[in-house]
């Protein structure tokens, strides 16, 4: 069976790297044979958004997903082809648009952040009316890696930040005093079938994910976040892998945001669980039945941003997984990860903050 995805990035390329033990074969859409899917499957290049080569697409493979969720939908409707499109399109609507995902959330009664919708100067002065200081401003579309915000602590914030993204429609929401980041990864299958994995705890430093450690948390947080993500994903009729992120605060859970895909918070799971994530979104769209989503032991996952550390001193460190997504390097850009499974939290802490020191110093620093 073919999977064609649209998005040659490294989670394209995770996702090809997972299915061909499973007899599975891959067809890519992007700009260029040098992404990092474009490195290990065929791939028609072009824009994503071009809709000869998505209707291509959608006649050479069964099933077609993405490694960017960020597809016009419009551009994904009534393509020539027969492949299915999974996750469902109705997904990628609600994710696209931080507005539609507050309220998919406020209307499966999942907690989420105080928000308000932004389209003029003088909504943003009635919405911080409203919402209070602080707060964040955001793109609704596009956002990614804490690109598009803006935190406003003061009145005077205000110019600045409606300077900064006043062009675009906006959504405003109170800044969260989190305790901790965690993000829920679930799958649903073709047949209605649905797993969660343990909780991931994340770091995140200007924006961008530095560190994930899995399993976190206790069985009453897990409730929460599988609570959320199985409406979710019934709501949808979804299939494929959908990922939570959640603010933790005073023990309760507010989701910020979510994502219809395999997700960073979740590359721990190719060494330390029975099923990748990658594994399992192919399984649940091709209709196969789910892997187990078992840790198997406690992972913590580093990324390498920007410039990838010296290979070979990595290497040598006993049980450590490197993955290089074959990217050039660029200041903030993902370039690849790293991950250590131990048997303790305690070994798996001392680990993976050990590790962190080696090649993200200021989150280390940040966190120690
Ligand atoms: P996002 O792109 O919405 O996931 O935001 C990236 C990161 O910015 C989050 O993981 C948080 O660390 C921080 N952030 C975003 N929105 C908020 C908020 N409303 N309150 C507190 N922190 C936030």
């Amino acid at each position: 069976m073919v999977v064609g995805i649209v998005g040659a990035g490294q989670l394209g390329r995770m996702m090809a790297l997972a299915g061909y033990p499973l007899g599975l074969e891959f067809l890519f859409l992007d700009k260029d044979r040098r992404t990092p899917g474009g490195q290990v499957a065929p791939i028609l290049e072009g824009e994503l958004t071009d809709r000869k080569l998505l209707g291509q697409l959608s006649t050479r493979c069964e099933v077609m997903t993405f490694d960017w969720e960020n597809i016009p939908v419009d551009a994904l409707e009534d393509l020539p082809g027969t492949a299915r499109i999974a996750p469902p399109l109705r997904a990628l609507a609600a994710a696209q648009d931080r507005l539609s995902e507050k309220r998919t959330f406020e209307l499966l009664g999942i907690p989420t952040t105080r928000y308000a919708s932004v389209d003029s100067r003088a909504a943003l002065e009635a919405a911080v009316k409203s919402i209070g200081l602080p707060g964040v401003l955001k793109t609704r579309r596009m956002g990614y890696d804490g690109k598009g915000q803006f935190v406003l602590r003061k009145p005077a914030d205000l110019d600045a930040a409606w300077a900064a993204l006043g062009s675009t429609p906006l959504l405003y929401e109170n800044l969260v005093p989190f305790d901790r980041e965690v993000s829920i990864i679930a799958v649903r299958g073709m047949d209605g079938d649905i797993a969660f994995y343990p909780l991931n705890l994340n770091v995140h430093r200007e924006g961008i994910l530095r560190l994930t450690r899995a399993p976190y948390g206790n069985a009453a947080l897990a409730r929460q976040a599988q609570r959320a993500a199985r409406r979710l994903l019934e709501h949808f009729k979804y299939a494929g892998v959908l990922t939570i992120e959640f603010f933790v605060a005073g023990g309760k859970l507010v989701a910020n945001e979510m994502a219809p895909r395999v997700h960073n918070s979740g590359h721990w799971t190719i060494e330390g669980a029975d099923t990748s994530q990658f594994e399992n979104h192919l399984r649940a769209i091709t209709g196969m039945p789910l892997g187990s989503t078992r840790a198997r032991g406690h992972s913590a996952m580093i990324n390498l941003i920007g410039e990838l550390p010296p290979r070979d001193a990595l290497l040598a460190e006993p049980g450590l997984h490197w993955h290089d997504y074959g990217k050039s390097a660029r200041p903030g850009r993902k370039l690849g990860h790293l991950t250590v499974v131990e048997t303790t939290t305690r070994t798996r802490d001392r680990r993976g903050l050990q590790v962190l020191g080696l090649v993200d110093r200021a989150t280390w620093l940040a966190i120690r």
